[in-house]
């Protein structure tokens, strides 16, 4: 078996380290035997969806995402046609906002992705917390990092997690992040998947599951250390 993992837009979109989320799936792929590939889409590269198993946008500021919207309007269609066809999206950040309609700053409006039913607005003060989740998707909880101007509103798309400490999408909500079809939208920086194994391994099940049918199932991993630091960051802000 073998993954493809697209990046999109390094050069622009690469704040926190989010480019170590790929490192992760890669590892936890290739620790299974599986194959994985990454290809780095730049920006005024041609992306081509068609062989890929998982998107990474990572997070950007915001001149960054206004340049990055220019690119976004070539390549939409060919993005909905993936994402509605199941392919496999993990969007951070700057690349989360991106997914939804629009992202109103008060140096104008972003126009996004429109993948998913949501938009953001710039609010007062920047949200900026370690921030912990629990997700129904999950036993373990999500932990990581957010710093965000945008507030968002997922309408009535399904969150990743309830916050249990930190912001969240608008710092009101409780929620945070979104779920729709194969996608992961999250303000999450971090780098996110290390810590948090069974958000990647979701991932990557995913992507397998579209790929080599229903019946893939997953070998267990040693997460012994994974799982220590993502108890250390629980019992630091939670508990
Ligand atoms: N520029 C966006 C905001 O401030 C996203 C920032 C980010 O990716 N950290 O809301």
């Amino acid at each position: 078996m073998k993954l493809t993992i697209g990046h999109l837009y390094p050069d622009l979109l690469n704040l926190y380290g989010d480019r170590g989320n790929i490192q992760c799936l890669m590892k936890r792929c290739q620790w299974r035997g599986i194959e994985a590939e990454t290809i780095a889409f730049e920006s005024n590269d041609r992306v081509d969806f068609s062989g890929l198993d998982i998107v990474l946008l990572g997070g950007g500021s915001d001149r960054e995402q206004m340049l990055v919207c220019e690119k976004l309007k070539e390549i939409r269609d060919d993005f909905k046609s993936y994402v509605e066809s199941d392919g496999v999206v993990i969007a951070i950040c700057g690349g989360y906002q991106l997914l939804g309609k629009y992202y109103k700053t008060d140096q104008g409006t972003i126009t996004g992705l429109e993948l998913v039913d949501m938009y953001t607005e710039q609010g007062e003060g920047r949200l900026i917390h370690n921030i912990v989740l629990k997700s129904e998707l999950f036993d373990m909880p999500i932990v990581g990092f957010e710093n965000h101007g945008g507030r968002t509103c997922i309408q009535n798309n399904k969150p990743l997690g309830k916050v249990l400490t930190g912001a969240g999408n608008d710092g009101t909500s409780g929620y945070e992040g979104v779920v729709y079809r194969n996608v992961i939208g999250t303000y999450l920086h971090g780098p996110l998947l290390p810590k948090n194994p069974q958000l990647a391994d979701w991932l990557i099940l995913r992507a397998l599951k579209k790929k080599y049918g229903e019946e893939v199932e997953l070998t267990d991993l040693d997460d012994t250390q994974e799982k220590e630091a993502n108890d250390y960051i629980y019992k630091r802000f939670v508990k």
